[in-house]
Formats: structure tokens, C-alpha cells, sequence
């Protein structure tokens, strides 16, 4: 009852270069590698099925370490700004939205970023009403850190003048205290909170969408955390348990538990995922600060281009340091979102006064400003750092403003990350960037914009394309603890391959992006074929 895959390069990634020419996968797992020749003699009585890989490359399979995959289905589905380029084109698709929608409906849209508009304009709530003045609309940011939102929004949320900015939040304000119609971080809640809740059918749609479309990209699985969006956890997970139902769709989802719900999630759905073959619960989720786009990324000292603010933290340093505990109470790991060098500072606070308990290690997500004193507590930790190359393509070189020519030598600092020893995981934090692996290893390579022909963004800090691989598999599967299961090609791993029509060692420059997923496999199963399905 085995099997036997040939007909291409399997990278083991075990080391460099390293390939063989087939693989012999049996109940899930691979039993040999080597040369078609060896295992057809060796396993001759075993092998019921041969598999062609139609002369591609395989790799150990890809798996995004840090996205928000139900948010991801949205984006698929809902009205998305991400590539809109001018104000006027904005408004042009917002207009088009409110022409077909129903009366109540709210106009809900996201990705948009005034960076990438001539005039960077940002609208005022004066100008949504124009465009829809009988709707209720809401507009996130591509950094899902702020949002828009149109007077009827307003309206239902019961925001005024009077209204004071929640903690960890800010409304933005006219002169004479009137709300703009921006919120940013923790106020965007004020607005969210009166969103009606989205229909079981619609959790089930979007994060079918979201998994097709991740296996179509080469993507085997993903750290995603998703399960404190959507009204109670009990939803999304219903979603997962469906969509992944291990028959039509194979996948490796690690879900990430954000702190409000891991109380409740603990209690209720432990036991029910604890021998589930594709769907896993994993670190308490916590927000430390903002984003850089909108500079509510925590810094320990004040942006270069705003020097009245170093920005936004989300929880006061005692209240954070409670939730490590909580998480250690309940024997789990943290995996806290960091942006900027005050936010690391925080975590690692809390992290060296409550230790981490049991097996999976804590992460940092984003580590995108450092100071070279944290990168010296850090290794003392058991630290898992998720980072997110296409940020580099995305936030320079706007980005440099924000932080100013000191800041920058440990900014987006990959390379230097991995030279100190860090395990370093790759992901897309989609639906912020990408979720197309090969859009981060193209980051994570050339540091530049897939437009762009330079020599990188910081170049030094570039990764070899063995690195910037290894970020999408064994980093990924170290995040978890589970490197001796998944991460690379070898006897007694997962039957879990990435098989692309072209040889990514041999792409150079923005070719990288054009290595074609072929056939992704999942668990010694074929989950998408090109040209089939
Ligand atoms: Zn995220």
C-alpha cells in the first residue's frame, strides 16, 4: 500500500543541495528516499501506486506561519481596496458597492492604504457620507489597525464629540473635538462591535475560499489566528472542524488562541481537537502594540516623522504581564504580536517573570524594530520569531521616514536574526500582505517590490534562497515543535510536498515568482493539481 512519487527533484532541505530523484510515502509518511531504481527494488511487493510529478520540483511542504486565514476567505470574497492606487479609484468602487447593495447593508471594505495614492489622502467621514449617505460603511486599513467609518456607522456606535478614546485606542479628531471618521487600533472596536454578525454560512464560505486558494499557492498549512473576530469561538472553530473535514480538504491548521477567548476555548474545545489529525490549538495570542503604517507601533523613542508620538501600547505593562500568567496557568505559550522596540521590550518583561510552561515555545510575531540589548535577552529565551518578508517589499521605503536612519540597522533585520541563532518562521499575515509563499521568499531575497530592479532594500540583510525556504518549513514546523514531523524531505516525516513546475535555486530577481505551484500534496494526498479541478 505504498507509494511511489518520481519523475522530478525532491529538495530535502535537510542541507544545501541536497535532492533525490524519488520518494516512497506510506500511510501518511515517508518510508524512503533515494533513486527510483533502489526503491522499486527494495519495496517492490509494497508499492501499489506510482505517482509522476511531471518532472517539477518538490519541496518539504510550505506552511505560512503567522496569517488570519477566515480573514483571508473575506478578503477573497468582500469588496477589497489592497491594489487601488488613487483616492478617486477608491471612491469609484466604493460608489459601485453602495449601487447594489440593499437597503441596510453595510458597505464593508478593506486593504486600502493612502500610501499608495499620489495626494496619500485619507478620507473624511464628510466624504463617505457622500458617497453613501443611507448605509453604514466601514473601511479597514491594510494594517488592520485602523478603520474608516461614515456618519450612519458612527451613528449605530453611538460615537460623539463627547466620546473619549477607549485605552489602547484613538479616535481621530477635527480641531474643534469632532471624530473624523478614523479610528485607530483598539477604537476601531467602538465600530466593530456594531457590525452584525456575520452568518455561519458566511464563516464557512470564506474560510473555504481561503483554503483552496492557500493549497492552489503550494501551501500545505498555516498558523492562523481567527477565533476572536467572529462573535463566539465556537464559530470559527465549527468553520474549521467543516471545512477541514480531512476528506475533501486536507490541511495543517494551527490555531492560535487569542487571549479573550482562550479561557473559554480551554474549557469547551480542548478535548475535541486533541487527537485531530489537520486541526491543532496553539499559543495565546497577544497584541503588544500597533503597526508602523498608521505609527502606533510602540517605540522607545518617538517616530522620526511624527516626534510627538512613539506610539500605541495595547495593554498597560501590568495588564500584559497578567496575561503571560493566565497563559502559563493554563500550561500554554504566548505568541505575541511585536512591532516596534518598546513592544519586545514589554514581552520580554513579562516572558522573563513568568517562564514558559511546557512543550510548544513562545513566539514573537513581527520583531520588526529591535535594539541590539533585546536581541541579547531574546536568545536567553525559547523564542520562535515569526517574520514576514513581504513587509520589507510593502513598507519601504515609507518606512524609513517613520523610523529614521539609526533605527534601521536593526529594522526588518532577517539576516542578522538568523546569524544570532534565531529560528526564525515565514509568514504573510495575510490578509495584510500576500499569502503566495513565493511573494515572501521573493521578498526575503531580493528585498525589494516585485515592480522594483535594485539591489534590495537594506541589502544586507537579504537571505539565501535556502534560508528564505527554510523560513516556510522547518521554521515553520519548529514554531510548533513539530520539526521532527514536518520542515524537510527524510524517512519518518510527514508525506507533506510543495511541487513547483520550476527549480527555485536556479530563479533569480523577480522570476522567483514564477515557479508555478504544480501539485500540492497533504498527508501523502494530492490536494491540487494543476489544470485539474
Ligand atoms: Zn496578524
Amino acid at each position: 500500500m505504498a507509494t511511489l512519487w518520481y519523475d522530478g527533484t525532491f529538495y530535502t532541505m535537510k542541507e544545501e543541495d541536497e535532492k533525490v530523484e524519488a520518494v516512497l510515502t506510506k500511510d501518511g509518511v515517508i518510508k524512503a528516499i533515494g533513486n527510483v531504481t533502489d526503491i522499486e527494488r527494495n519495496f517492490e511487493r509494497e508499492i501499489t501506486k506510482k505517482i509522476s510529478i511531471n518532472g517539477g520540483y518538490a519541496y518539504p511542504g510550505f506552511v505560512d506561519s503567522h496569517l488570519h486565514m477566515i480573514g483571508h476567505g473575506e478578503r477573497l470574497i468582500r469588496l477589497d481596496l489592497s491594489e487601488v492606487n488613487s483616492a478617486l479609484k477608491m471612491k469609484d468602487l466604493l460608489l459601485e458597492k453602495v449601487n447594489e447593495a440593499e437597503a441596510g447593508d453595510w458597505i464593508i471594505g478593506e486593504g486600502w492604504n493612502e500610501n499608495n495614492f499620489s495626494d496619500r489622502k485619507i478620507f473624511h467621514f464628510t466624504e463617505l457620507d457622500e458617497i453613501a449617505p443611507n448605509h453604514p460603511m466601514l473601511l479597514k486599513r491594510v494594517c488592520r489597525h485602523a478603520l474608516l467609518a461614515n456618519s450612519k456607522a458612527m451613528e449605530l456606535a453611538d460615537v460623539k464629540v463627547e466620546t473619549p478614546d477607549p485605552q489602547g485606542g484613538v479616535i481621530v479628531r477635527d480641531t474643534d473635538g469632532q471624530p473624523t471618521g478614523y479610528f485607530l487600533d483598539e477604537a476601531q472596536e467602538l465600530i466593530k462591535q456594531v457590525v452584525p454578525e456575520d452568518s455561519k454560512h458566511y464563516l464557512h464560505k470564506a474560510l473555504s475560499k481561503s483554503v483552496d486558494d492557500m493549497l492552489k499557492l503550494g501551501l500545505v498549512g498555516g498558523h492562523t489566528e481567527d477565533l476572536s473576530y467572529y462573535g463566539s469561538p465556537d464559530r470559527p472553530l465549527q468553520a474549521f472542524e467543516e471545512v477541514i473535514d480531512g476528506n475533501k480538504r486536507k490541511f495543517r491548521a494551527h490555531l492560535l488562541v487569542h487571549h479573550q477567548v482562550a479561557k473559554t476555548v480551554e474549557e469547551e474545545h480542548t478535548s475535541k481537537f486533541k487527537d485531530h489529525p489537520y486541526i491543532e490549538l496553539g499559543a495565546v495570542k497577544i497584541f503588544a502594540d500597533g503597526a508602523l503604517g498608521g505609527r502606533t507601533a510602540l517605540l522607545s523613542a518617538p517616530y522620526n516623522d511624527a516626534p510627538d508620538t512613539t506610539g500605541v501600547a495595547i495593554h498597560s505593562e501590568e495588564e500584559f504581564g497578567e496575561i503571560v500568567q493566565f497563559a502559563r496557568s493554563i500550561k500554554k505559550p504566548v505568541a505575541i504580536h511585536t512591532i516596534g522596540d518598546l513592544a519586545v521590550e514589554y514581552a520580554l518583561n513579562a516572558l522573563e517573570k513568568y517562564p514558559l510552561i511546557g512543550e510548544l515555545p513562545d513566539r514573537l510575531i513581527h520583531v520588526q524594530v529591535l535594539r541590539p540589548e533585546l536581541v541579547e535577552r531574546m536568545k536567553k529565551l525559547p523564542l520562535i520569531l515569526d517574520i514576514q518578508p513581504s513587509f520589507v517589499a510593502t513598507d519601504f521605503p515609507w518606512v524609513e521616514e517613520r523610523l529614521g536612519y539609526e533605527r534601521l540597522s536593526l529594522a526588518f533585520a532577517w539576516k542578522s536574526l538568523l546569524d544570532n541563532g534565531f529560528v526564525c518562521a515565514g509568514g504573510s499575515d495575510a490578509p495584510i500582505e500576500s499569502v503566495n509563499p513565493l511573494v515572501g521568499i521573493h521578498a526575503a531575497v531580493t528585498r525589494r517590490k516585485l515592480t522594483e530592479d535594485h539591489e534590495g532594500y537594506l541589502p544586507n540583510q537579504k537571505l539565501s534562497m535556502f534560508e528564505a525556504i527554510q523560513l516556510y518549513t522547518s521554521g515553520s514546523a519548529a514554531a510548533i515543535n513539530k520539526q521532527d514531523k514536518y520542515g524537510i524531505i527524510s524517512e519518518g516525516y510527514a508525506a507533506d510536498f510543495t511541487i513547483l513546475e520550476k527549480d527555485l535555486f536556479s530563479l533569480k530577481g523577480n522570476n522567483i515568482i514564477e515557479a508555478n505551484p504544480i501539485m500540492t500534496v497533504v498527508d501523502e494526498t494530492i490536494m491540487y493539481e494543476k489544470g485539474k479541478g
